[in-house]
């Protein structure tokens, strides 16, 4: 039997629908600013594809570029200036940042209420302790996925491997938070394998194309791969992939997401909730 293949692209577009049409009701659009510093191709790819996303559903969208070699103090004077500006809901520094910059101190310059990447430490504090704040876009993104498939976690054990602050550890936070028993692999991890053919819900977000095999996975498992690899293909041809050997998988899962067209278009639908959310918030604070 082959596994469903859980449909990001329709599923995040359902999201920005909704999202259009509350921007529709609002007194002014959402302003959403994306910051990238260097010239790294994806990122640009990726930068471009938010700040068009943000203008299809109705906000006002700005991008800055930097150069690579941006120092600190410039970057967080960008930082600062979004930060003053009532026109601006959110702020999403676009990651990886150059190796000179600290990313933790990049991070926390990010106003907390314009934090829609989440990623600052009272978001991240916030979600660990189960209270609302802003959530990472990926991990937000995967929950809608895993639960368009699932809708009760409730005992379900879910493993995740890959624990960075930007995806693997606010997904497993979300999904022990949605009462599943969570466990958590990374490079240190021993036997991942074995861990991972318990798992009723499999997320895999390392960046290792070809990782998770079929048989590390459970019959009928929900298979979520955020892993984004591009690889050059025997043609010569560049080719996104993720961490699953998707045609082994799909023969034994229940559900799995594809690579691309599962978890990244899913990311960007959840930047323009969050940003309508900061927004609102925003909104709600000022006239108080
Ligand atoms: P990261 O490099 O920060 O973290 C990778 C994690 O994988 C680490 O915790 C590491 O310990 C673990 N790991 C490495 N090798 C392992 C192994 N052999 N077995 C088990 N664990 C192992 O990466 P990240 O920023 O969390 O991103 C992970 C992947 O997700 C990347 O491919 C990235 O491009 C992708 N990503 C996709 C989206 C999207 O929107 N689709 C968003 C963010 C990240």
């Amino acid at each position: 039997m082959t596994a469903e293949i859980i449909d990001g692209k329709k599923l995040a577009q359902l999201v920005l629908d909704e999202v259009a049409k509350a921007v529709v009701d609002m007194s002014r659009p959402p302003g959403l600013a994306v910051v990238l510093a260097g010239d790294d191709p994806a990122s640009h790819v990726y930068v471009n594809g938010k700040a068009k996303r943000a203008k299809e559903v109705g906000f006002h969208a700005e991008l800055k570029l930097l150069p690579a070699d941006v120092s600190e103090v410039e970057l967080l004077a960008v930082i600062d200036a979004l930060n003053g500006r009532d026109e601006i809901d959110g702020i999403l520094v676009q990651l990886p940042l150059p190796a000179h910059l600290n990313t933790l101190r990049i991070m926390a310059a990010v106003d907390p209420s314009k934090d829609v990447d989440g990623l600052h430490a009272l978001n991240a504090g916030l979600l660990s302790q189960g209270a609302e704040g802003l959530i990472p876009c990926t991990p937000l993104g995967c929950m809608k996925l895993i639960k368009s498939v699932v809708p009760d976690l409730t005992g379900s054990h879910a493993v995740v491997i890959g624990s960075s602050n930007i995806v693997g550890k606010p997904v497993a936070a979300l999904l022990l938070a949605e009462q599943a028993t969570v466990t958590q692999a990374h490079i240190h991890t021993r036997d991942t394998q074995f861990i991972c053919r318990g798992a009723d819900i499999l997320v895999s977000a390392v960046g290792k194309p070809g990782l998770v095999r079929g048989d590390w996975i459970k019959p009928r498992a929900v298979v979520i791969d955020v892993g984004t690899t591009r690889v050059r293909q025997p043609d010569g041809k560049m080719r996104t992939v993720g961490d699953v050997a998707f045609d082994e998988a799909v023969e034994v899962a229940g559900a799995i997401t594809p690579v691309p067209g599962g978890v990244g278009p899913m990311t960007i639908a959840c930047l323009m909730e969050n940003t309508l959310r900061a927004a609102r918030a925003r909104n709600a604070h000022a006239a108080a």
